[in-house]
């Protein structure tokens, strides 16, 4: 069971805040206690009971705009219908950055492994206090909020991450080098990804018009490109030929 810190509820505590918490926990206690508990620190909670209603929720929450979005999902492990883990896979997947906290009945290690593996980041045992729940939903929204906001220009597509203002990428977490050509070649299919390019209009773009090689420096700038930034650059996932065509992002 829950430990029974709660801190008093008292409105001059009560702080304005926009940030929307997901709360996924079948279990009505302990789901309305976190809720409470949330409320109280000014986070807007939307509370789900089962796996399946919390998909369907989030997938008509994707095409909704960026103020819809869930800031934080809160997750428990153990759930009728789709578990916790095939959650958080399934939303790493599809490219859902949010940032995942999972809540768990299981302390082994491997339990606790597995829940980081599959793209949680953070994971907490039951029975776990309030006062700590709190503090580690703060803080990933705080992490979550300085990697958004130090540069508001940042494009983001899966697991990369390009910062225009300080000219860098990282993939999969891992800060990766590209030269200057390569820097704007990735920022251009960023900016507008699923667009076909074709060699021509790629040059334009990045050598601009006193280009003097041939289109083949296109196909050698994406193999280096894929070489650095997909898993097996043979079957790539990011940079995609379109054949007869030319070349699409995502
Ligand atoms: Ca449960």
């Amino acid at each position: 069971m829950l430990s029974l810190d709660v801190p008093p509820i008292s409105a001059a505590r009560k702080r304005q805040s926009t940030c929307r918490i997901l709360l996924i926990e079948d279990e009505d206690l302990i789901r309305n206690m976190i809720a409470l508990n949330l409320e109280e620190e000014g986070y807007k909670v939307t509370k789900v009971n089962n796996g399946r209603e919390a998909l369907v929720l989030l997938e008509s929450h994707s095409l909704q705009n960026e103020s819809r979005k869930f800031d934080m999902i809160i997750l428990d492990l153990m759930l009728p219908e789709i578990n916790g883990l095939d959650i958080c896979r399934l939303l790493r997947h599809k490219g859902n950055t949010v940032p995942i906290l999972i809540l768990s009945a299981k302390s082994a290690e491997t339990d606790r492994v597995l829940g980081l593996e599959v793209g949680a980041d953070d994971y907490l045992t039951k029975p776990f206090s309030m006062k700590e729940l709190v503090a580690r939903c703060r803080a990933l929204l705080r992490r979550n909020s300085i990697n958004t906001f130090a540069s508001p220009n940042v494009k983001q597509y899966k697991d990369i991450y390009l910062f225009p203002d300080e000219c860098r990428v990282t993939v999969r977490n891992i800060p990766i080098n590209l030269s200057p050509k390569e820097f704007r070649l990735l920022e251009l299919f960023m900016t507008y990804p699923k667009r076909v390019w074709d060699r021509e209009q790629l040059i334009n773009n990045i050598w601009g018009d006193d280009f003097l090689g041939d289109t083949k420096t296109v196909d050698v700038h994406i193999r280096w490109l894929r070489e650095k930034l997909e898993l097996d650059p043979s079957h790539p996932e990011y940079i995609i030929t379109v054949r007869g065509f030319g070349y699409r992002f995502g």
